[in-house]
């Protein structure tokens, strides 16, 4: 793989930019592979890059129906937190977070991780208890996290009004190695590591069918032929349901439509990220100066991957009374994608009804985040049929009633 430097980029500003290598390529499909992953968003990418990476599996083919990350992974505001209440989310969400803080180094691309910090604004006095009671939880999980009062809050964020007439700032939950990183980024490192590995990234080959015999997956037929498999994963967040009843089985999942907006770009003005939770909106200044916004998901199940107006108007209606200032902002885009919640806002990570084939889903509005730690369990998983960090997200949970509820932590924050 050609090395990103400062000295690559000297050298190529010189020659007018002639040297650079295609970054992945675009190969013809083989008539089989070991492991195919449908899904080239975050998630589909990170899986196949550790099952090179810490397995070496390299004898794989990552199928996309559109462009490598145009789904979620594109289209998602981008924080990185750590900070749930159950044990086994904070093992897997500090895992993500802790390898973001060296993707860059570990894939050669700059992510442009920010650990700039994350609070979740306390706004009732029931979320003072809940973050209180999380705050306790991530100390004893090795989350570095506290509960911080509002004259903190203001210092570290000034353009917040803390006297709101509805619902004044009471204190927040703060993780302070929590950020942002660059979405796009994140897919392409992993895709260009990926394909430095010899493995196959094939985008416009969409998946209409899952072929088994006694049992266990063979292939998967797709708009550029049948292509066999040892092992499957299907890692396509909004569309898990639809796949996986290519394959036979049902899953407990909802698929429903998140949007984000964005404002003009203005002058720096907010260094961290803030999440409102009680009046559904979250937002922070992207380096280009733009506010980028978030609120909750669409009520009711859809497959549009836009947005709707009444939610747009919710959202900043909601943020005006924290953020008095983005009154005055002009919005400049708006998009939506399609996010797979489950009922306990937990992941699925698991082995599937038919043997060979494993499903990744169950990020809903939560899980650019959990991209590097996500791929190294499921990786892990496929490779050897266990995964310490996947154990409590198995898709049996549902049967049993195990639930790993984080509606606390998951139902509007991101
Ligand atoms: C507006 C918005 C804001 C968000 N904000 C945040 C945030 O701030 N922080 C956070 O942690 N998370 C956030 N999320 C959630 C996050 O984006 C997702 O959880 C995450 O990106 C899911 O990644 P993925 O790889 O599983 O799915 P995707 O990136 O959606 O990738 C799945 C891929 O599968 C492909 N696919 C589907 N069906 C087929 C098929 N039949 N054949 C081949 N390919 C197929 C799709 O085209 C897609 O590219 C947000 C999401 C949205 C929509």
């Amino acid at each position: 793989m050609q090395r990103y430097s400062v000295f690559a980029v000297a050298r190529e500003a010189l020659r007018g930019h002639t040297g650079w290598d295609r970054a992945w390529g675009s190969p013809v499909p083989r008539d089989r592979y070991d492991v195919v992953i449908v899904g080239a968003g975050g998630h589909g990418l990170a899986t196949a890059y550790y099952l090179g990476k810490n397995h070496g599996i390299t004898n794989v083919a990552v199928l996309e129906k559109g462009w490598l990350g145009g789904g979620n992974t594109g289209r998602n505001t981008t924080i990185i937190r750590s900070n749930y209440l159950q044990d086994p989310s904070a093992a897997i969400y500090e895992k993500s977070r802790s390898l973001y803080e060296t993707l860059s180094q570990d894939l050669n691309m700059n992510v442009m991780f920010s650990p700039r910090g994350v609070m979740m604004l306390a706004q009732t006095e029931h979320e003072v208890r809940g973050y209180r009671r999380t705050a306790q939880a991530n100390s004893l999980q090795g989350v570095e996290t506290e509960f911080i009062g509002p004259e903190r809050v203001k210092d570290l964020c000034p353009i917040i009004e803390t006297r709101g007439p509805r619902y004044p700032v009471l204190g927040a939950l703060w993780q302070p190695r929590g950020g942002t990183a660059r979405h796009d980024a994140v897919a392409w490192g992993y895709a260009r590591a990926c394909s430095a590995m010899g493995m196959h990234i094939l985008q416009k080959c969409e998946v209409t069918g899952v072929r088994s015999e006694n049992g266990h997956v063979t292939a998967v037929e797709t708009t550029k032929g049948t292509i066999g498999c040892g092992r499957l994963g299907i890692v396509v967040a909004g569309h898990s349901g639809v796949v996986a009843r290519m394959a036979g089985f049902r899953l407990p999942i909802e698929s429903v439509a998140l949007q984000a907006l964005v404002s003009e770009p203005i002058k720096p003005c907010m260094d961290v990220v803030v999440m409102a939770n009680t009046v559904h909106g979250y937002m922070s200044q992207s380096d280009k100066g733009e506010m980028v916004i978030g609120g909750g998901a669409d009520g009711y199940n859809n497959y549009t991957q836009r947005g709707s107006f009444h939610h747009i108007e919710e959202t900043v209606r909601a943020l005006i009374e924290t953020f008095p200032m983005i009154s005055r902002l002009k919005m400049l885009r708006q998009w939506g994608g399609i996010v797979d919640m489950t009922g306990d806002r937990s992941p699925i990570i698991s082995k599937t009804p038919l043997q060979g084939c494993f499903i990744n889903c169950g990020w809903g509005t939560g899980g650019f985040k959990a991209i590097p730690g996500s791929g190294w369990a499921m990786a892990q998983l496929m490779a050897t049929g266990e995964s310490p960090l996947a154990a409590e997200f198995g898709l049996d949970r549902f049967r049993a009633g195990r639930f790993v509820d984080e509606s606390v932590a998951a139902g509007v924050a991101h």
